[in-house]
């Protein structure tokens, strides 16, 4: 079977109407509709048949449940459409309660606009899980799932526990907000909606700035740092990127056709100015109206000599802010038409209604400037559409900064929209532009637009997502489950002489803000204890901690204990005693550095042992300490360069060492005093890869986490690890039931 792509966004491309005949599907506008359009023909098959992609999502009615079963069949058939029926309540809390109440504004920056309400949020989950259920009907193995928007920022997770081996993508058209905005969000929200964007294989946004912003939230609110974008967290991998979307050109380019009646009266004025959007508060309709007419007044020369043509489409008309923003738009057209028109002028044309491809063509085409002044957009589509239909290369485009289009067309006039002076210039500089100076910004802007346009967004978009579902493939082949656990199991029974290294904080107990807070219970004592009885097993802690906490959590029991990342060695019931001659005169000129760093940052606090010091920041403000130690690392390797010190970047902790003391070293100390026929290392950060990295080939090792590595497997987490010592410890008939 043809793999297939299945686009899933809140609405589908087509609304159900009834009719007399039973129902008819009537097209809608919409950016993301249009934009597919293009990619979805172009990928489906000559001759009919089914297309290569199906699009699920709600058909904008809710047919009585005898007739669903029936439109759902038909929409399969004539439109790749399969269709998710939601209760109209329902639906009013998620779409107006939820999306546009809620993650509309606030993922916008207009947090005063937001409200939380509970029942609100728990109609958006369930809304979802009707989504799920539909994908989950319709998808086939080897199916691509693209899922779209706002809307659907949890269902990633959904599908993903339903299919772990699903590839799904998800794009958002909106903004990322920054963290300091995202944390308005109840945190419990917060959460959700990031880990629910975690079940994807690739997450898409418009600009960089929405992935940083993205990546900060994961960071802050999840506790996950990236790697270039790439978050390894909970067993599996996500890539964040930034894919512009792009347009179809040729289609907006296409040669003017004349219409009898052109699509804005008002021709005839020396300059026209169009401006098209929904009527939202994030258009910045009012502010731009305030510097239109701060414009009149400051350049009063253009005074019955431009035209601002304002196409504004109705939207979310039920909602009480949307209302009152509708009155004071019209309230100041009134009064600037008021204040500067005349019998013979009208300064602004007002359309309140939403245009037909065509005539939407036809204006853009009419027009001498656009004016596209977003307070906040995620992309903007009017823009790049009017740049496109500029075939003979005149006109200027002016446009606010803070639209995600404002990026790709660097060539407009940018401005900010809050400021009146700034767009009033703005207009004036456009008006006056050289025709030559006009067609060098367009041409750029336009073959721009050409070279990125939307099947290349799709394209891109796809090619990546394939490609985050190949690393995902090999970090779960990485994973010990199933027969390599049975043959890490088996081994370990056939062995007679068998050796465990096995690190302790993050391995086999969980991290805590005050370390001293992980002290090892009677439970994981007993395990351990149990494992090393055996005489056929030999059990070393490789640990970083210092030798008097080990003594005291595990002096008298039958383990070997390594101390200080390999400094320091005691068997049981023996001695410590150095592994080599400690280095200790570095200290000095190292230790004022790390002071002066744990007082600039708030949290973190220095710890002492006999040959390193650490430097912990696990209580710190992540992203301050993220930066911070990265520049303290680099400046430490370059000041220790000439000294024989190492420097270790643990789990929130920086360690600088005495040279050559690392567990690398411990290990093959341990693996010298005599042959074993069975060995196994265990571990969580970067300090244990030293320890992986010198073991013989045959040897088994495991990583804890999913983080890459030079051990063979990766395990999800500390629970993993003890359930395979246990099976270890238990006797033979354990093994088979144990998961
Ligand atoms: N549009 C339309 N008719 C109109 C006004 C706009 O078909 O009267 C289309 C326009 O061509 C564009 C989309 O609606 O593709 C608006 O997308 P944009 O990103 O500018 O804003 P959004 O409404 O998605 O926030």
């Amino acid at each position: 079977m043809a793999t297939r792509t299945l686009l899933v966004s809140n609405r589908l491309p087509f609304r159900l109407v009834a009719g007399k005949g039973g129902y008819v599907f009537e097209r809608t506008v919409g950016g993301l509709a249009t934009a597919l359009e293009s990619y979805t023909q172009r990928r489906r098959p000559r001759g009919g048949g089914p297309g290569e992609s199906l699009w699920v999502g709600w058909p904008g009615e809710h047919p009585p449940v005898a007739a669903q079963g029936a439109v759902a069949e038909r929409l399969l058939e004539e439109r790749h459409a399969y269709p998710v029926f939601v209760d109209p309540a329902e639906m009013d809390r998620f779409y107006n309660g939820f999306c546009n109440g809620t993650l509309w504004p606030l993922f916008h920056g207009f947090s005063g606009y937001a409200t939380y309400e509970p029942r609100h949020w728990e109609s958006y989950r369930a809304i979802q899980e009707r989504f799920r259920d539909a994908v989950l009907r319709v998808a086939a193995p080897g199916d691509t799932v693209w899922i779209h928007d706002y809307h659907l920022m949890l269902l990633p997770s959904l599908l993903r526990e339903a299919r772990p081996r699903m590839r799904i993508g998800f794009f958002l058209h909106i903004p990322f907000p920054a963290y300091a905005v995202f944390r308005l969000l109840p945190r419990r929200w917060a959460r959700e909606i990031l880990l629910g964007l975690y079940g994807a294989d690739l997450v898409g946004f418009h600009t960089h700035e929405y992935v940083q912003s993205f990546l900060q939230c994961a960071l802050r609110v999840l506790g996950d740092g990236h790697d270039l974008g790439r978050i390894v967290a909970r067993e599996r991998s996500l890539r964040a990127g930034a894919y512009p979307i792009g347009i179809d050109v040729a289609r907006h380019a296409a040669a003017p056709r004349r219409r009898r009646r052109a699509a804005l009266p008002g021709r005839g004025t020396v300059a026209r100015i169009l401006s098209v959007d929904r009527l939202d508060y994030t258009k910045g309709i009012p502010e731009r109206l305030r510097a239109f007419e701060r414009f009149l007044e400051k350049y009063p020369a253009w005074i019955g000599r431009v035209r601002l043509a304002m196409v504004v489409v109705p939207s979310r008309i039920g909602v009480v802010a949307y209302r009152d923003l509708k009155s004071e738009v019209d309230r100041a057209v009134g009064r600037i038409n008021g204040r500067f028109g005349t019998s013979r002028w009208t300064p602004v044309l007002y359309l309140y209604r939403a245009l037909d491809p065509d005539a939407l063509a036809e204006a853009y085409r009419e027009s001498d400037i656009a004016l596209v002044t977003p307070l906040r957009d995620g992309m903007n589509l009017v823009a790049m559409e009017w740049v496109a239909s500029r075939a003979r290369n005149t006109g200027v485009l002016v446009l606010s900064e803070a639209a995600g289009a404002s990026q790709e067309l660097a060539e407009a006039l940018q401005v900010n929209p809050n400021d009146m002076e700034d767009v009033a210039d703005a207009l004036h500089a456009a008006l006056r532009m050289p025709l030559s100076r006009q067609a060098s910004r367009l041409r750029a802007m336009r073959s721009r637009l050409r070279r990125n346009g939307v099947v290349r967004w799709v394209d891109h978009f796809l090619a990546d997502l394939g490609s985050a579902w190949d690393d995902q493939e090999r970090l779960r082949a990485r994973l010990l489950g199933g027969p390599s656990r049975d043959t890490l199991v088996g081994a370990y029974r056939g062995a007679d002489r068998r050796l465990l290294l096995l690190d302790y904080d993050g391995t086999l107990a969980p991290f805590a803000l005050d370390p001293r807070a992980v002290r090892p219970g009677p439970g994981l004592l007993g395990l351990l204890g149990s494992l090393a009885r055996d005489r056929r097993t030999s059990v070393a802690l490789v640990s970083g901690r210092d030798r008097a906490t080990l003594h005291r959590w595990f002096g008298g029991t039958p383990l070997t204990l390594v101390a200080e990342h390999g400094a320091w060695v005691c068997p049981p019931e023996g001695r410590w005693r150095p592994l080599r001659p400690l280095a200790t005169g570095w200290k000095k000129g190292i230790r004022p550095i790390l002071a002066r760093q744990a007082e600039r940052l708030p949290g973190s606090f220095l710890e002492e042992k006999t040959c390193s010091i650490a430097w912990h920041f696990r209580p710190c403000d992540p992203d301050l300490a993220e930066a911070r130690v990265r520049d303290v690392a680099d400046e430490l390797i370059q000041l220790t360069a000439n000294l024989d010190v190492g420097v270790l970047l643990g789990n929130k902790v920086l360690e600088v060492c005495a040279g050559g003391v690392n567990k690398g070293g411990a290990a093959r100390m341990l693996l010298d005093r005599r042959p074993f026929d069975f060995v196994l290392a265990v571990g969580d950060d970067t300090t244990d890869e030293e320890m992986f990295r010198a073991l013989p080939g045959k040897a088994y090792s495991i990583r804890v986490g999913m983080a890459t590595s030079h051990a063979r497997f990766n395990v999800r987490g500390i629970a993993d690890v003890l359930d395979l010592l246990r099976d270890l410890a238990a006797p033979r008939a354990r093994v088979a039931g144990s998961r």
